[in-house]
């Protein structure tokens, strides 16, 4: 379906869970949040009746994120019964890979095409300090699964942070010449300011480039792997990419084809805009695929030009974790 601006809307992220087994210091604020009653949110089944209707109006990918997707059991579960759409061409994850080792397998038998894996250091103690409780190991033996099991391209994300980790840009560059690896720099977002540990610590995607080709040499410009808002880019010889992601520096929304789908049945119109759709009430008030249908049709209506993060981020209430990134 086309929105009041001529994109077509094809593609549902949806947050499986808010809850999380890493608590990423740009992503939750260090007290924590709290975590959602489990009554308050979606249930597989309300999520798979959401993605019914979601197809009825044109969405033919999807991808599953969170807080963590692969705490959420069941996971694989939704997946088969999504990758049975026939109209469904696209069943993606964004994780950090932890769970990879014990779920991937499941997860590709049941139709799981393809991961993001966030990875933003390749020093574990830095990694620690990042996530607050992560082992850097686990991720690696995450991200050699996502390869052993061709969940292809397997994608890495990886958010740079001045005084954090712009020290490794190009190690993280480098990975994408010795393996297979699509490497993409992500801008940081001030979403959730209440967070001052996000304060000072922006850089632009653009310096990330510069001193990727101060060092490299120029770079060749590719067709987006797969798809998705990043600029796609090349090392002479490598196995995998280099992408940009400049969600803040140089917006994309004009191109912008989602929709997000929060653990709690809100139906977002753009990562960046306050106002929800509720669908979890109606719902279990016994809404049927039409009613369904016609909220998403009234969220596609909803989606502003653009987002207007350059001013600041104002759902005070919310954090990364809690929408699904
Ligand atoms: N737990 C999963 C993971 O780690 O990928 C999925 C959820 S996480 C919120 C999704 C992505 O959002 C991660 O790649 C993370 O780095 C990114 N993210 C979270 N907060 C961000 C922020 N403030 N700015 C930029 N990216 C952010």
């Amino acid at each position: 379906m086309l929105d009041g601006y001529k994109r077509e809307i094809n593609y549902l992220r949806v947050s499986v869970t808010d809850r999380c087994n890493l608590r990423c210091v740009y992503c939750m604020p260090s007290d924590g949040v709290a975590i959602s009653r489990h009554e308050d949110v979606l249930t597989l089944e309300e999520i798979e009746q959401v993605i019914r209707a979601a197809a009825d109006v044109g969405v033919r990918k999807i991808r599953f994120t969170g807080g963590e997707p692969l705490v959420r059991k069941g996971l694989s579960d939704l997946v088969r019964n999504i990758d049975a759409i026939p109209i469904i061409d696209d069943i993606a994850l964004t994780t950090n890979g932890i769970l990879l080792p014990k779920y991937g397998e499941e997860l590709k038998a049941a139709g799981l095409k393809r991961v993001n894996i966030s990875l933003d250091t390749l020093k574990p103690e830095r990694f620690r300090e990042i996530t607050r409780l992560g082992n850097l190991a686990d991720v690696w033996e995450g991200i050699n699964t996502a390869l052993r099991l061709h969940l292809n391209p397997v994608k890495i994300n990886t958010v740079v942070m001045r005084g954090i980790n712009d020290d490794e840009i190009l190690d993280l560059a480098r990975l994408t010449m010795e393996m297979p690896l699509h490497v993409r720099f992500i801008e940081l977002m001030p979403i959730g300011t209440q967070n001052p540990w996000v304060m000072g610590r922006y850089i632009s995607d653009e310096e990330v480039k510069q001193i990727i080709t101060k060092h490299f040499g120029s770079l060749e410009e590719q067709k987006v792997v797969g798809n998705g808002p990043a600029r796609c880019f090349k090392l002479p010889g490598a196995m995998g990419t280099i992408g940009f992601i400049t969600a803040l520096s140089n917006h994309f929304c004009q191109q912008c084809n989602r929709l997000r789908l929060t653990s709690m049945g809100s139906l977002r119109s753009c990562l960046y805009a306050e106002q929800e759709i509720d669908l979890k009430v109606p719902l279990r008030q016994g809404a049927g695929r039409k009613e369904l249908r016609n909220l998403f049709t009234k969220a596609i209506n909803l989606k502003p030009e653009k987002h207007k993060l350059s001013e600041g981020w104002r759902d005070s209430e919310r954090v990364m974790s809690q929408i699904g990134g």
